[in-house]
């Protein structure tokens, strides 16, 4: 019987028997699956959905799925969407107002929040570290979202750690990957899948990390075979975490970025970079941290009802800082710099935090490649010297 973080190994079939208890204990299941050609997440009732040997190649606006026969069901790193869709839905109905005649009170009707228990298996460590930042901006704050607390609320989160990064990711220099942190606490169960090609199919060190994941264990051991971790089967996974660290090939420097950030209001790169940067928004979409949205009312030809719908915005839009009669950032290099500078810096001062978590999700889905981790250090040296210098940079 597993104990709290004693893990224990199961094969593809206990893999099964997890998702089965978690369904059988009245949880929807999302898990990853390929849905046109990308990673995606999707109800899972059955471990065949999982995207066995499939893996990922990504670079600066590019992404392509290949598959390399192997027996793992996570050797990707991150498909575009994250789990923010299901948590900060992107379309939402937040109320109802009616009123039949003028000297009638006006009838509001709250639209009802979801309800019922959800499991997510196969989230990234830097996904929960992105689960953290929406966390701390719409629970923690003073003003709680009602949608997303709801979201939030039997929940379970069970963590698949990184094996296979993709060429875009970063976590490292974010502290946020490739396995999950020892700071993060609000996941329930950690996974790590153990391929070995000569060894037939996968196996998967599962470890607790709440009491509720431990419970789970429990059962899990009560109805499948599990075995104790070896010493061989630990220094198997450090050296698959050594791989996966060696192989992560972007970085940035986080040193005094806040700083660095606050200090290149004025760069020359912004206009630069404001003749690549189509505006498209792409990057606020795919970002699993990105949380803005706006709100629009509207009302039937009767005039005796109005809708009131949330969306996901963008800071990419015009329209998103518009105040009055017209919009604060009305440039793309001003929007630009807003997203980049809020990101890296200012999220800093407003949550303690960076708004970054490394997952590379705005290298690979800028329709124009624009890659982040290119431009800082040209924000940097252009900040140590005074100028607006930046020097070569690319597709790595
Ligand atoms: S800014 Fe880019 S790399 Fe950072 S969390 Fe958002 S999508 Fe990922
Ligand atoms: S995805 Fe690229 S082109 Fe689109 S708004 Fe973001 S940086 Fe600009």
């Amino acid at each position: 019987m597993p104990t709290e973080r004693t893990p224990v190994i199961i094969d593809i079939k206990g893999l099964q028997v997890l998702v089965d208890v978690l369904i059988e204990q009245g949880n929807e299941v999302f898990g990853p699956q390929v849905i046109d050609d990308v990673i995606a997440i999707r109800p899972l009732t059955s471990v065949d959905q999982l995207p066995a040997g499939w893996t990922d190649d990504q670079g600066a606006g590019r992404y392509r799925l290949h598959n390399d026969h192997s027996h793992g069901r996570f050797g990707y790193a991150v498909g575009p969407q994250a789990w923010k869709p299901l948590l900060h839905e992107p379309t939402l109905h937040t109320l109802s107002m009616t009123q039949s005649h003028a000297a009638d009170p006006v009838e509001v009707h709250v639209t009802a929040t979801r309800k019922g228990r959800r499991a997510f298996l196969g989230v990234r460590p830097c996904e929960l570290e992105a689960i953290v930042r929406l966390d701390t901006v719409l629970l923690r704050g003073p003003n709680v979202d009602r949608a997303y607390r709801s979201a939030r609320s039997d929940l379970m989160l069970i963590v698949v750690n990184c094996t296979v990064p993709a060429s875009t990711c970063f976590c490292t220099a974010m502290n946020t990957g490739p396995r999950v942190s020892e700071n993060v606490t609000i996941h329930d169960l950690e996974i790590t899948e153990l391929v070995n090609e000569h060894d037939g199919g996968p196996r998967y060190v599962v470890t607790p990390a709440s009491r509720q994941g431990a419970e789970i264990l429990d059962v899990l051991g009560s109805r499948t075979s599990t075995v104790a971790m070896t010493n061989q089967d630990a220094l198997d996974i450090e050296a698959g975490f050594r791989r996966a660290e060696s192989s992560i090939e972007r970085h940035v420097d986080t040193k005094e970025l806040h700083d660095v950030m606050i200090a290149s209001s004025e760069n020359a790169l912004w206009a630069e970079l404001a003749d690549r940067c189509l505006a498209c928004g792409n990057c606020t979409a795919v970002c699993p941290t990105c949380f803005c949205t706006s709100v629009n009312e509207i009302t039937d030809l009767s005039g005796t009802t109005t809708e009131r719908w949330r969306h996901w915005d963008s800071c990419f839009s015009l329209e998103f800082s518009r105040v009055g009669n017209a919009p604060v950032r009305s440039s793309v290099a001003s929007r630009y710099r807003h997203w980049l500078t809020h990101k890296l810096g200012t999220w800093h001062d407003q949550f303690d935090e960076s708004g970054c978590v490394g997952c590379g999700r705005c290298i690979t889905w800028c329709p124009v490649g624009i890659d982040l981790t290119a431009e800082i250090p040209a924000l940097r040296t252009a900040a140590l010297s005074g100028g607006d210098s930046r020097p070569a940079s690319g597709d790595q």
